[in-house]
């Protein structure tokens, strides 16, 4: 449709005069909250990107994502959200999204799709092997030996998107496995 300017103005002043008689928007019934959402199956979450950890709403129609947006009951953002936060659905809805565990043989030139199983048995694998190569039983220090059980072949960490339930387990697998360098990326 073509809008000429005079039109605009012509349009922006209705709206307006509605407004100041009515303090509505002519248009807010069709954008309210309610028949945005109505339907919709709700659930809240936690923003993985950053560690302020805003409180999401999520609503989703036959398993899928269909809306993101801030949670007015969560103390921290309080509905808010910054441009990053606010883009989070295009993480879940996206066609570029993996879905699939990608394998790169060494010297391959080519990504290949594994199973999740195969996937994880390799990296257990790969773990206990690069442990049992670097762990380190005692060391001397000042002239006598000290019992250190570190495992010098590792390093973790963790990320925003952990809550503390995450980083507690993942602190404890990490020090069972004789990790030193744990770190957390939201080191505040
Ligand atoms: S919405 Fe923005 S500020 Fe809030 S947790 Fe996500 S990335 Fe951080």
């Amino acid at each position: 449709m073509n809008v000429s300017r005079r039109n605009f103005l012509k349009g922006s002043g209705l709206a307006a005069g509605t407004l100041a008689v009515t303090g509505k928007s002519a248009h807010a019934n069709i954008d309210s909250p309610e028949l945005r959402t109505k339907g919709l199956q709700t659930s809240t979450t936690i923003c993985p990107y950053c560690a302020v950890g805003c409180g999401m709403i999520v609503h989703t129609k036959d398993d899928k994502v269909v809306n993101i947006e801030g949670d007015p009951e969560h103390p921290i953002n309080q509905g808010s959200l910054c441009s990053k936060g606010s883009a989070l659905f295009q993480v879940a809805n996206n066609e570029r999204r993996l879905t699939t565990v990608k394998y790169r043989a060494p010297k391959s030139d080519k990504w290949e799709d594994k199973p999740w199983d195969w996937a994880m048995e390799r990296i257990a694998k790969n773990m206990k092997e690069t442990r049992d190569r670097n762990f380190v039983k005692e060391e001397k220090i000042n002239g006598e030996m000290y019992t250190v059980n570190r495992n010098e072949g590792f390093a973790m960490i963790g990320a925003a998107a952990l809550d503390n339930e995450e980083c507690y387990l993942l602190g404890k697998f990490a020090r069972a496995m004789g990790v030193g360098y744990l770190e957390h990326q939201a080191r505040i």
